[in-house]
């Protein structure tokens, strides 16, 4: 098949940076379409943490010492490249959390003791969510009495009009995942959130699979709630970001005590410092942040619509070959698609064909993908998943077609 227009050759040489991409698998090139999962790093974030512990590194927001001075410089100044990244109005809307699902449960934890819930009221999300963007509102769920709905499409999309129908005058909260983990499926983020807006209804936006291939822009898609984790985006993993509207983050309750979370403690009662702080207990993943920053800098010096539109190029390409494979079915047919492609091959078990592509170097998540409604709603107890970032080249969608060649060949399809 020909290489598609659109491709970038500034992006087409990212490939270079990642130096995990040039280890051979099996004696193969790795073709790496695990992406969704968690993306490669880029030696500028490597060596980001390596000259980090090396030369500045201390707890943050204790010392008066001048090394703590400096990485408390750094990890505040991780947070406004956070801040920026997301076009939040200020840097104290910017909380650093382990990842998207402490940042879930987090805001369900605080609201859910906010007293802004009464049993009745709902909660809406669609079927497409991963399971940190289901199970943290069923904890909610169980302290508070409220309820639960889904919303979705037989394509798997989700359009606002579906996500409306499940609304009603309970409802508080709809929170959703900007593009799926499973189909790719990018959400109308944007009508969702004004909408809601215009009903004094609050939004969550669980923005993991959305931040890798296109810009953010939290005051644009009115949101009350943004997340995504630093792994997914080329930085370290266990650090995360959660941006929260201002006005939000002052008047909840903290979700956990310790130290820097605090005004006063004595023994009958303790004050809470203002956010980000008051949801930041503990010692934070200080070179975390610092790794986040780096890998937030390398992708904008691409440029967002430089890394979408090649991604496009590719995405496109690889959906162009799996269709012309025979016995390949592809899970939602999305009307706008980023970063993922789940399909089944009718006849062989996605794990059967995950193991044989593995020998030919190709690694592709199988399973539910941390999904499992989303595989009810399809009808399939499990997909594979092709993944891409932006060291994704076609060449790595032609070793999988060439993998499922294998597949066929062995189950004699
Ligand atoms: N939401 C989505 C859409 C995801 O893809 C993932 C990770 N697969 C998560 C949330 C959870 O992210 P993490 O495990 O980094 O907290």
């Amino acid at each position: 098949m020909n290489a598609p227009a659109g491709q970038n050759p500034e992006v087409l040489s990212a490939r270079a940076d990642f130096p995990l991409l040039a280890r051979p698998m099996h004696g193969r090139p790795l073709a790496f379409l695990d992406s969704a999962a968690s993306a490669q790093k880029p030696h500028v974030v490597l060596d980001s943490l390596r000259d980090f512990y090396e030369s500045e590194y201390a707890n943050v927001h204790r010392g008066v010492y001048l090394l703590s001075a400096q990485a408390t410089d750094r990890y505040e100044a991780a947070r406004e490249t956070v801040q920026r990244f997301l076009n939040a109005s200020r840097s104290e809307e910017i909380v650093f959390t382990r990842g998207a699902t402490e940042a879930i449960n987090l805001v369900a934890e605080s609201l859910g003791r906010s007293g802004r819930f009464e049993p009745g009221d709902e909660v809406v999300l669609t079927v497409l969510e991963h399971h940190s963007n289901i199970v943290p509102w069923q904890l909610m769920r169980d302290a508070t009495g409220v309820r639960i709905r889904a919303a979705a499409d037989a394509a798997g999309n989700v359009d606002v009009d579906a996500v409306f129908r499940e609304v009603s005058d309970r409802t508080r909260l709809i929170a959703f995942s900007h593009v799926s983990n499973t189909t790719g499926t990018v959400l109308p983020a944007r009508e969702i959130c004004r909408r809601a807006r215009e009903r004094g209804i609050l939004t969550l936006v669980d923005g993991c699979q959305a931040v890798p291939h296109a810009a953010v822009d939290v005051q644009d898609l009115a949101c009350d709630f943004y997340t995504f984790s630093g792994h997914k985006l080329y930085g370290p993993s266990g650090i995360g970001a959660l941006f929260g509207r201002h006005d939000l983050l002052a008047s909840l309750p903290p979700w956990q005590g310790g130290g820097s979370m605090i005004e006063e403690v004595t023994f009958e009662r303790t004050t809470y410092a203002p956010p980000p702080a008051r949801y930041e207990a503990g010692t934070p993943n200080i070179a975390g942040a610092v790794g986040l920053a780096a890998a937030i800098d390398y992708v904008r010096g691409f440029g967002s619509e430089a890394i979408r539109r090649h991604e496009d190029a590719v995405l496109k390409y690889g959906v162009d070959r799996l269709d012309a494979v025979d016995e390949v079915r592809l899970i939602g047919t999305p009307a706008e698609r980023a970063g993922s492609i789940s399909f089944v091959v009718d006849g062989v078990h996605p794990h059967d064909v995950g193991t044989v592509l593995d020998t030919e170097g190709v690694a592709v998540r199988v399973g539910h993908h941390c999904a499992q409604p989303a595989m009810r709603h399809f009808g399939v107890p499990a997909t594979i998943r092709a993944s891409l970032g932006i060291y994704t080249h076609v060449a790595d969608f032609d070793a999988l077609a060439d993998g499922l060649g294998k597949v066929r060949e062995l189950f004699r399809l």
